[in-house]
């Protein structure tokens, strides 16, 4: 936060708007009173921070090459990516949907930006936004066109919304001409936005 002892006279590159006051402010308080610690909250932004969708790809990987894996990581998530050492940052639920020839998953947080953090780091902008958080629901083969992901029109849509209790992890379709691959060769083709639903695992090349 902004009132550093340390570094006193520290000017701001821009005015602080409302928002970031009263956030501030709160924060002081919830210092003060000795419901958070002073480090804490900078703490577990930089634990987010440090998390990549590399993370996610991992766990889509295994549930590709593994079909007990997958069979688990479906039915509860949570303990599945546990198993590979993930362990979620608090205590929101983690849903894994599949994304197959029969049914796509998009992910949205209609109300703010809930994401599995834990797995794919921090949202993108576009995430957040109120364009995609209203059009997603609205239109959501549109949204996915302006992504590059055209689907077959043969292939029913279901929006999900992440919310604070439980966020959602897309499981994409492994990409055709995989066989024998490693699941390190597999990971590499998992993007973020196949695994939000906006887009496909790349293709091999
Ligand atoms: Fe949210």
């Amino acid at each position: 936060m902004s009132d550093d002892p340390a570094h006193p006279g520290l000017q701001h590159d821009v005015r602080l708007s409302e928002r970031a006051k009263r956030a501030q402010a709160i924060h002081r308080l919830l210092v003060s009173k000795n419901i958070i610690g002073p480090d804490e909250v900078a703490e577990v932004i930089e634990r987010v921070r440090t998390r990549t969708p590399a993370d996610g790809a991992t766990v889509v990987a295994r549930a590709w090459t593994d079909p007990a894996f997958k069979t688990r990581l479906v039915e509860d998530a949570r303990s599945a990516v546990l198993e590979l050492g993930y362990r979620l940052s608090h205590d929101a639920g983690l849903a894994v949907v599949e994304n197959t020839a029969r049914i796509h998953h998009l992910v949205v947080c209609t109300l703010c930006s809930c994401y599995p953090t834990a797995l794919l780091g921090p949202p993108p902008d576009w995430y957040k936004s109120f364009a995609y958080r209203q059009r997603a629901v609205v239109e959501p083969r549109a949204v996915m066109r302006e992504f590059g992901l055209v689907l077959d029109e043969g292939i029913p849509v279901r929006v999900v919304d992440s919310t604070a209790d439980l966020r959602y992890l897309v499981l994409p379709r492994r990409p055709i001409g995989t066989a024998g691959f490693s699941e390190t060769e597999l990971a590499e083709l998992v993007t973020r936005d196949s695994m939000i639903g906006v887009g496909e695992a790349r293709a091999p090349a």
